[in-house]
């Protein structure tokens, strides 16, 4: 016999999801209604609306796609590519590599600047690249979830604009935490994903795209070969008051979630919640410094969000993970690709960028590396983290 899923009470401190706060819980919690219902509509053009608002895009078009920030992702590559074009993705982590074989699933011809992976990417490795022949689209990713590394979107924008290409930002862990704006960048696509700062669970993909990147969909010569992703499609949909046809059915308690955490985010003021992240980071980092405990990145490209905390010599990292959410029932990350083993990913995302989580980590792994034998001193760390709050 089947039985309800009960799930256990966890801290979420890794890579996102991060912490839901109750009331985006309770707002999930709502009736269901049609996704055709006048009432409906209207939290549709308010969601669009306070995209907008949040990607600082006034002159974009703004919709979640009804998947992950995944399909964000996608949804740029398939609707901007054509069969042919050349795509050039700066790559400085493993989501800059997913950029890139999507682009090549979609038929362009795909061109990579590799970078260290924890270094932001360097405008000057991407100018020459751009200038060498015409490029349909240049991608990167503003805060690399694999590294903790932040790059600066402004001038890699211009550098596409200037060889007409169309940008591509990557902003799923950046939405929310840092900055994200897209109309000081004068970006052309960019994309996000709800369960990083924005703290509502995984499942859907605020999109912006500009109208430089409209029109290049509506011109091109084959039809976009990923049809729920498909843009012209989608905006008879999410486009227009009153002309909406049927595309596919929204995920309609997903978006009341989305509505209220942006509802929660505006309370809180946008500025307001940049400062908190790094407020709490600052504080995070203190921390583990005070035992020891090394951030991979350069302080000038560290994403408060998104910690790369490097593991001491001799330390089991799995361990430590297995400690921690056992013992404090706490989550945090383990390294991808070429930092597998060598980092732990520990986010402060949102609804988990808060005092009272930075003091629960340290204590936490302080106590995880004193079991395998390393003195941390716990009380430290805390005073140390508390210092900058005070
Ligand atoms: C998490 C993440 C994604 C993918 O988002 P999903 O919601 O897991 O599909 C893409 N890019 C970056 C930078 C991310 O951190």
């Amino acid at each position: 016999m089947m039985q309800s899923f009960q799930p256990p009470r966890r801290i979420l401190m890794g890579p996102g999801p991060s912490d839901v706060s109750p009331r985006v819980l309770a707002a999930l919690a709502r009736p269901t209604i049609g996704h055709l219902d006048p009432e409906f509509q209207a939290l549709m053009e308010e969601i669009k609306a306070a995209l907008q608002r949040l990607f600082n895009a006034p002159e974009h078009a703004c919709v979640p796609l009804p998947a992950p920030g995944t399909a964000g992702m996608e949804a740029a590559m398939m609707n901007l590519l054509e069969p042919g074009e050349r795509a050039v993705i700066a790559v400085n982590g493993a989501f800059g590599g997913r950029m890139a074989d999507m682009a090549g699933r979609a038929g362009a011809s795909v061109v990579t600047i590799d970078h260290e992976w924890g270094q932001p990417v360097d405008p000057k490795k991407v100018e020459p690249v751009l200038a060498a022949a015409p490029t349909k689209v240049l991608a990167f990713v503003h805060a690399e979830t694999s590294t903790g590394a932040r790059t600066d979107p402004g001038p890699l924008c211009a550098i596409a604009r200037k060889h007409g290409a169309l940008s591509v930002v990557d902003c799923v862990t950046s939405l929310g935490g840092i900055a994200v704006d897209v109309a000081g960048w004068d970006a052309d696509v960019v994309y996000s994903g709800t369960q990083k700062c924005l703290s509502a669970p995984p499942g859907l993909a605020p999109i912006a795209l500009s109208k430089r990147a409209q029109a290049a969909i509506s011109g091109r010569r084959e039809k976009v070969r990923n049809w729920l992703l498909d843009f012209n499609l989608l905006m008879s949909y999410w486009g227009g008051e009153g002309g909406r046809t049927y595309h596919h059915t929204a995920p309609i308690n997903a978006l009341y979630g989305l509505h209220e955490a942006l509802v929660a985010l505006f309370e809180e003021g946008q500025q307001a919640a940049i400062v908190r992240h790094a407020r709490v980071h600052e504080a995070f980092a203190a921390g583990l410094e005070a035992v020891g405990l090394a951030i991979l990145v350069d302080p000038a490209h560290r994403l408060p969000q998104l910690n790369a905390v490097v593991v001491p010599e001799g330390i089991d990292e799995a361990a430590v993970r297995a400690h921690v959410l056992q013992a404090w029932d706490l989550e945090i990350g383990a390294g991808l690709g070429p930092l597998k083993g060598r980092i732990w990913r520990i986010g402060l995302m949102g609804a988990s960028a808060t005092p009272w989580h930075v003091r629960l980590c340290l204590t936490a792994l302080c106590q995880a590396l004193g079991a395998q034998g390393r003195t941390a001193d716990a009380a430290a760390a805390v005073a140390a983290a508390e210092k900058k709050l005070a």
